[in-house]
């Protein structure tokens, strides 16, 4: 049936048309049998005969309507059965010896059978039919035969009408609110059915009783097999502890729901990772019902998420644990050693010649070395002992003794192995391990003391010759060589970008406001932490690197000052520029390209020449005193000004200062020192500013740390100063994003006694 919108209704709300005519033969049949029932019964009644033969009729057409494929035909078609209904009733009512309650009733039958079969507005349309059907054989039939009085047209025509709407009205409020249901239903199982995510309901029991395809395809099964299929059969056997256990929690209420990752197994019996959400269905009572879960196969976002976590603390070439992974179980392995009174040995390995081999080798030469010898490590290792790569040719490793003795004998088990060549393809590599080592003492001891004590036995053992093994002890002192380890640091350092600048605050000792700020370069260094310039500077300078690291410094200061600059012209409302000063050293200025890297750094930046200060040595103005004047010369018509630092300690020729384009001298701190206190050093600070007021040079003293200082510098007319009175050195990030004119960034560092 094409209208049929939900079994037993059509779309518009009426029976379909085979089941009313069924209907309407049944009225046939039934109304043919009250007929001839009520006929026979009656006393005396005159014509048995036609009536017997009308109720066969009646009961012949009831079967032909019944046995006729009226759901084939037009519904139309059906609608010629009523004046044909209509005839026979009338018909019969003859024969029926005027029984009026047959007769009416019979009339309301055909019209309920009209609102099942019709839609609504039918009835009416047939009321005229009706009108006449029944009024005519009233006139026509004998009078005083009749029960029925034609007063009863009346009643029983409105109600026939009206039974007829009322059962079509009532069957299509039946079949709107049946396809709303049927489309509710529809979408949901069109939800459940194409969910991109695995969905599957279960018994409490955990036996499944529906899944969507994709929770099928997840598992590997079609849909119909795991319907019946408990979840424990796909669960890991590992995990179906943990999986009941969740389940039991829901069903107790302690959770309405629980989200998991677990593991299945799919039909071909490889292990997934699912992500699983699930939740109880409750009856009206509370009591559960279903479990519906959903699921969705994580297995590869986990493969990558745990590959991640692996390269995060792993060494890519030889798979060790590195830097950070040694770091974190250093720190474990000092507390649990500590707890158990043993000590924790640290171990730093450094291949010897390992640079001759990757020079002269190459670098695939080079990590092949290193995977081979990592691994002849590792197997040296003694249960509970850890390996890791540090960086280049250096390993580290770590292990809980109890004596000095038991931590010598690890260090020469680590080295055995290497006792034999590796064998390349075409000769025999023979490579040997210096080992520093440093003990944690049974007091224990912070992992970077640790670390820079094995560093320091490592550099002791390399000094004596290769293949050598030192402990560190008390007076150790940093070996030369060290000296060489850290120009290749320095190296490293500048590409990874160790390095950061401080600023200490420039203020004026008449309202101790903030004048400028100078930059000091510092080194984090991986093992040894945060070294002052005095720890690297002299040796950048032996090696050459003080030009690309003081390039570096004067561009993240200028860049640093634009930020500050801007913030402050922000809050200040004027133009908020600070001073900043950068140190330079003798080689810089010697570089005929300097004058070139100033500009481009202060263009780039776009800070204000005008608010930079380079500060210079009087041993930088010695070495080359012309070459610097015109240098200096050529800075100079940047904007850019200049102070000499340190002044007093050198030798400055009077005459070069008056040619220098220089405006401002920094008295050294050792004079500044005891300045209060001690007469010779109070009259050399009253000769710099008397030399710097002849000159037109304003004067900065350096280094104050007390009140008193400050006061006799005040006194003798010098007007701007720096020291840790005023504030440390800090980070930007101490700094915060906005340098006040009050020095409250650096009141914390400013106190001494933290120093
Ligand atoms: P400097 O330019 O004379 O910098 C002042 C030094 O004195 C800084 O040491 C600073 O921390 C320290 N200082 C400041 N106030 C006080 C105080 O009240 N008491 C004491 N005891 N010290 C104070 P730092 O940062 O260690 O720098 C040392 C030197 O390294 C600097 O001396 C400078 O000559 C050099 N330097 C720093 N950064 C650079 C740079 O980027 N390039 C170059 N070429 N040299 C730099
Ligand atoms: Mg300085
Ligand atoms: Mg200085």
């Amino acid at each position: 049936m094409a209208d049929q919108g939900v079994e037993g209704v059509t779309a518009d709300g009426n029976l379909p048309a085979s089941v009313v005519m069924k209907l309407a033969a049944g009225v046939f049949m039934v109304s043919s049998l009250l007929v001839v029932s009520a006929e026979l019964l009656a006393p005396g009644s005159a014509s048995r005969f036609a009536t017997v033969v009308t109720g066969a009729g009646a009961l012949v057409s009831g079967v032909v309507i019944w046995v006729l494929p009226w759901g084939r035909w037009p519904r139309a078609l059906t609608l010629w059965l009523v004046p044909f209904t209509f005839a026979i009733i009338g018909f019969d009512y003859r024969l029926a010896a005027g029984n009026g309650f047959i007769y009416a009733i019979t009339f309301l039958m055909i019209f309920a059978w009209l609102g099942l079969a019709q839609p609504r507005g039918m009835s009416l349309k047939f009321a005229p039919l009706l009108v006449v059907a029944y009024i005519v054989p009233l006139l026509a039939g004998p009078v005083g035969r009749s029960d029925l009085g034609l007063a009863s047209a009346v009643y029983v025509i409105p109600c026939c009408v009206m039974v007829g709407e009322a059962v079509a009205w009532g069957l299509a409020l039946l079949a709107r609110s049946e396809s709303t249901l049927a489309e509710t239903r529809a979408l949901n199982a069109n939800v459940f059915e194409q969910a991109p995510m695995g969905i599957g309901l279960s018994s409490m029991e955990g036996v499944l009783i529906r899944v969507n395809r994709a929770y099928a395809d997840i598992l590997g099964y079609r849909p119909e097999d795991l319907e019946g299929m408990s979840q424990g059969e796909v669960a890991h056997p590992d995990d179906r502890e943990e999986n009941a256990a969740h389940i039991q929690s829901v069903i107790c209420g302690d959770a309405d729901s629980y989200s998991l990752e677990t593991r299945c197994l799919h039909a071909d019996g490889h292990v997934l990772w699912l992500s699983v959400g699930a939740s109880c269905i409750r009856d009206r009572s509370g009591e559960p019902i279903y479990m519906i879960g959903q699921i969705e196969d994580v297995t590869e976002r986990r493969a990558l998420r745990e590959q991640l976590a692996h390269a995060a603390v792993h060494d890519q070439l030889t798979g060790l644990p590195n830097r950070s992974m040694f770091m974190e179980r250093l720190n474990l392995m000092l507390v649990r050693a500590e707890r158990g009174g043993r000590q924790v040995a640290l171990m730093f390995l450094d291949l010897d010649r390992f640079k001759l081999i990757n020079d002269g080798l190459g670098h695939d030469a080079g990590d092949r070395l290193l995977l081979r010898v990592a691994g002849r490590l590792e197997g040296a290792l003694r249960p509970g002992d850890l390996l890791a790569r540090f960086g280049g040719d250096e390993f580290t490793a770590l292990c809980e003794v109890e004596t000095e003795a038991e931590a010598l004998e690890v260090a020469e088990r680590l080295k055995a192995p290497l006792d034999q060549p590796l064998a390349e393809s075409n000769h025999e590599q023979f490579v040997s391990l210096s080992i520093g080592i440093a003990l944690s003492g049974r007091g224990g001891m912070s992992a970077t003391s640790l670390l820079r004590n094995a560093d320091v036995a490592m550099y002791r053992a390399k000094d004596v010759g290769p293949a050598r093994v030192a402990i560190y002890r008390e007076d150790d002192e940093l070996p030369r060589l060290h000296t060489l380890k850290t120009s290749n640091e320095l190296h490293r350092a500048l590409e990874r970008q160790e390095f950061e600048l401080h600023y200490q605050p420039v203020v004026d000792l008449r309202d101790l406001g903030l004048v400028g700020m100078e930059a000091l370069v510092r080194w984090q260094h991986p093992v040894r932490g945060l070294l002052a310039p005095g720890e690297f500077i002299s040796l950048a300078e032996e090696c050459g690197l003080i030009v690309p690291l003081g390039t570096w410094v004067m561009r993240e200061a200028c860049r640093q000052a634009a930020v500050w600059a801007a913030e402050r012209a922000k809050e200040l409302q004027d133009n908020g520029r600070l001073n900043i000063s950068i140190n330079v050293s003798a080689q810089q200025l010697a570089d005929p390209q300097f004058p070139d890297l100033v500009a481009g750094a202060i263009e780039d930046s776009g800070f204000w020449a005008d608010h930079v200060w380079l500060e210079i040595t009087e041993g930088a103005i010695l070495s080359d005193p012309v070459a610097v004047v015109g240098v200096l010369g050529r800075i100079r018509e940047l904007g850019v000004h200049f102070s000499i630092d340190d002044f007093g300690t050198g030798y400055s020729s009077l005459s070069y200062l008056k040619q220098l384009p220089v405006e401002t001298l920094k008295i050294d701190r050792s004079f500044v020192d005891q300045v209060d206190q001690d007469p010779d050093d109070m009259a050399i600070v009253r000769a710099v500013i008397a030399l710097g007021d002849s000159l037109g040079l304003s004067v900065i003293a350096e280094g104050i740390e007390r009140p008193g200082q400050a006061a006799q510098l005040t006194s003798l007319g010098c007007h701007l100063a720096q020291g840790f009175l005023y504030g440390r050195p800090i980070s930007p990030a101490a700094i915060g994003l906005f340098p006040g004119d009050d020095l409250a960034e650096w009141m914390g560092s400013a106190d001494l006694t933290s120093a």
